[in-house]
């Protein structure tokens, strides 16, 4: 009897289980995940302060929820892409800067996504050490110049080997991704990462859009001429600032006659262009070199009136390439709608890591100051955001891996750092969500060992109000009370009335490393001083 019961009850689940497994087939989502570098939240539509218009990327927003407080864990391109991938702290998946080692075989989300049945596959800028393997089904990333790709006719890698595409990077990138999206197996629910090298420097822009924003004259941040008179001194030492902008950052070289007359000064990012798109570069940018070199000629490129030059070149160039960037992800916006695919697709936008567009006098990333800390993040989930929701919790990088796997209906493993963002989604704060975040930059060090950029490495703690910063290496701090001085102009760590909350977010800072398991940073070893001509 028992076994005839059993024999039953196994008939009857067998009968129901293709049933439920096809439902959940159909109703897990797709996954579009828009990835881009460098790109500075001041210079996207949706975000307040916004100096430009994006409006496909805004739709992401207006269409679903926009974060104003994301923070990437280590601002800088491998370890933000790292711990993104592994949804860990850079400590733990052992990509500390931009030298480190990809260990491939270490936990992925793609991977997880692949074997619960997703078709999975990688477009456009990996820049990991080491080719993917099997991260993704799979993948055709930039290859050349260390992995950051050219913006013109660049060269791609994948299983199958090496190509190259004529044209430009973020159109390619897009290209290459809709046809996926044509080609792949409509049975299977997707994941399809595209990531774009835009607006990364040299910022070339796309064709069409290398002659725009002639005479117009973009707002200056409010800190452009900082003095960093409150700072630790080496803070004003690092070389990452406008001013300090050679030729091919600015898009600054020679004309087509100075070419023609003398072609070794050809410029490395004009090398990679074809005649006729070199062409077009010359059309747009020797009227403005002719014009710099006259008002170098004269004498006004000195002191503010040089910043204020230079800053109005980069970012007119950095608003071009946002403005392909914005061009592209409508087009793949487009294709969602067209093919009835955007009712259910998650589609993400973001980049490994903000920016600094002349804050603090800089063009570059890696600080914990809130320009680069933050990182711009858009979600649209149709039936799972409300559209327009705006979401201040703390978030961070390390929480899209365990927000994706949690989409796709697979449970979490317990070493992943990073929360699932599904209460956030839906308009909740869970009440234990955290309060604070982490922050470790390693690629610094000191006079003796000098680090990239002449930068410090640092780590530190910040809340919903106040920011400590270690500088470990110089046993020296920074706070930052973001209510009364959201620019971070005012070091408070020595002022009494900080006291109580230093030696707070000290004790939160040793909380969160061991939290994170997070070991004493590797001693630093000395390297060769460089000051680089164009940044990483
Ligand atoms: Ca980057």
């Amino acid at each position: 009897m028992k076994l005839i019961l059993t024999l039953i009850a196994t008939l009857v689940l067998a009968s129901l289980l293709p049933l439920h497994a096809t439902e959940a087939e159909s109703a897990r989502p797709n996954i579009l995940f828009l990835f881009s570098d460098d790109h500075a939240l001041r210079t996207i539509g949706a975000y307040e302060g916004s100096i430009n218009k994006t409006p496909n990327l805004d739709r992401i927003a207006s269409e679903g929820g926009i974060f104003t407080s994301a923070f990437v864990g280590n601002s800088i391109c491998c370890p933000s892409r790292a711990s993104i991938l592994t949804g860990k702290h850079s400590a733990a998946n052992g990509i500390l800067g931009n030298s480190s080692n990809w260990n491939g075989k270490q936990w992925v989300y793609p991977r997880e996504l692949g074997k619960a049945g997703n078709q999975t596959a990688l477009i456009g800028k990996w820049h990991l050490k080491g080719n993917p393997t099997d991260e993704f089904q799979h993948w055709e990333v930039l290859s050349g110049s260390g992995g950051q790709g050219s913006y013109y006719n660049p060269e791609f890698v994948s299983a199958v080997g090496p190509s190259k595409t004529e044209g430009y990077s973020t159109d390619i990138i897009t290209d290459k991704s809709i046809d996926w999206l044509k080609k792949r197996d409509a049975s299977k629910p997707f994941l399809l990462c595209a990531q774009f090298k835009a607006p990364h420097t040299p910022r070339t822009p796309a064709l069409k859009d290398m002659a725009s924003y002639d005479g117009v004259v973009f707002p200056e941040p409010p800190t452009l001429f900082d003095d960093y008179a409150t700072r630790q001194p080496f803070v004003a030492d690092t070389w990452m600032k406008i001013s300090g902008m050679t030729g091919p950052g600015l898009n600054i070289g020679p004309t087509q006659e100075e070419l023609a007359a003398n072609p070794k000064k050809m410029p490395h990012f004009l090398e990679d262009m074809n005649p006729a798109q070199r062409a077009v570069w010359h059309k747009a940018y020797d009227p403005r070199n002719r014009k710099y070199a006259k008002l170098k000629a004269a004498g006004k490129l000195n002191g503010k009136d040089g910043i204020r030059y230079a800053y109005q070149r980069y970012i007119a160039d950095t608003v071009r390439c946002v403005d392909g960037l914005d061009g592209n992800v409508g087009r793949i916006l487009a294709y969602l709608d067209a093919s009835g695919l955007s009712k259910n697709t998650i589609v993400i936008y973001s980049s490994d890591q903000g920016f600094f567009t002349g804050e603090h006098g800089w063009a570059e990333k890696r600080w914990m100051y809130e320009e680069s800390f933050k990182f711009p993040l858009m979600i649209r989930w149709p039936g799972t955001i409300k559209p327009g929701t705006r979401i201040d919790a703390l978030v961070q990088n390390i929480d899209l891996a365990p927000t994706l796997l949690t989409a796709a209906g697979i449970a979490v493993p317990k070493e992943i750092h990073g929360r699932p963002l599904q209460p956030l989604l839906a308009g909740t704060t869970p009440p234990d969500w955290r309060k604070d975040i982490l922050y470790t930059y390693y690629d610094g060090g000191t006079p003796k060992a000098r680090g990239e950029y002449n930068m410090p490495r640092h780590m530190g703690v910040r809340d919903d109000r106040y920011k400590l910063i270690s500088f470990y290496d110089y046993n020296a701090w920074e706070f930052y009370d973001l209510k009364d001085d959201p620019n971070e102009l005012h070091n408070g760590y020595d002022k009494s009335e900080y006291a109580q909350e230093v030696e707070r977010l000290k004790a939160r800072l040793a909380a969160l490393k061991s939290q994170y398991q997070i070991p004493e940073p590797p001693k630093l070893v000395a390297k060769k001083k460089r000051q680089p001509a164009t940044p990483d």
